[in-house]
């Protein structure tokens, strides 16, 4: 499996990719919310005009496939769409040139194994979320996670797990690769995909179910001080799944 070192995404952060978990079940592994993934994976390829030469069925049973194939069942699957050699210029000379690959890996939790009991340590990040008008952080493009990679990495030099980024509006964002939910009194609050998010599956399920619980959820906007007042606040995301925040710049977050 090679990359040109010519390949368009190496030089300038054109690839669309996603992230999917598959889970072991009684009846085998499954992909959790496989085809919305994919279906997402098509919207952020539209928009950077990235013409992916496989329909979302041909990709859900690759990523199937893929970690048949590879005896996994609790997984991480990365499918992910990028410029090949299309020419050094910005604009491909080759728009065709584009080449697709699916990566797997075995994968449980992702922060310390206490997390989910005990909630992990965040800070908000000196670095603000790319604004709406500049990188749409709607689109999961790899070359997001340069500002994702800022984020994350300021917060560990600085000792916490990771760090929760303020848009070009001083409110807030998301975390480098989690959305944020906020529990105040009975209502349960989260940044609209307007607040330079990338709308994420697992936010969507956590809202679903929590409005089938019959709690009040809305999606508006988030001031920082919101965070610190918080009865309790929580990540959702693939990797993190949802996960408790505990503290947020050593501020104790409810109880
Ligand atoms: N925001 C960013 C920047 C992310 O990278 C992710 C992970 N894909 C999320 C939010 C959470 O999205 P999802 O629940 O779809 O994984």
């Amino acid at each position: 499996c090679r990359v040109s070192v010519r390949a368009h995404a190496l030089h300038y952060g054109s690839s669309v990719f996603e992230g999917i978990r598959s889970y072991r079940t009684p009846d085998g592994a499954c992909l959790f919310r496989g085809r919305d993934h994919l279906r997402r994976l098509y919207r952020s390829a539209e928009i950077y005009r990235i013409p992916i030469p496989y329909d979302l069925e041909e990709l859900h049973e690759a990523c199937r496939e893929t970690a048949r194939a590879n005896g996994l069942a609790d997984a991480y699957l990365r499918p992910i769409v990028f410029r090949g050699d299309a020419g050094l210029g910005v604009m491909p000379g080759n728009p065709a040139a584009v080449e697709t690959a699916i990566l797997a890996a075995d994968w449980g939790l992702h922060f310390d194994p206490g997390s989910r009991e005990e909630g992990v340590d965040v800070c908000v990040s000196s670095w603000q979320r790319v604004a709406p008008n500049t990188i749409p952080a709607g689109a999961k493009a790899g070359g997001n996670y340069l500002s994702s990679f800022l984020v994350v990495a300021e917060a560990r030099e600085r000792g916490f797990a990771v760090g929760i980024a303020l848009g070009a509006d001083g409110l807030v964002s998301e975390g480098s690769g989690e959305n944020v939910f906020v529990v105040t009194g009975d209502r349960i609050l989260t940044p609209p995909v307007s607040s330079s998010i990338l709308g994420g599956i697992t936010r969507d399920t956590a809202i679903r179910l929590a409005r089938e619980l019959g709690l009040e959820v809305a999606e508006q906007a988030v001031s920082r001080e919101q965070l610190y007042a918080a009865d309790e606040l929580f990540f959702t995301g693939t990797a993190v799944e949802i996960t408790p925040v505990r503290r947020v710049d050593h501020v104790t977050i409810g109880s």
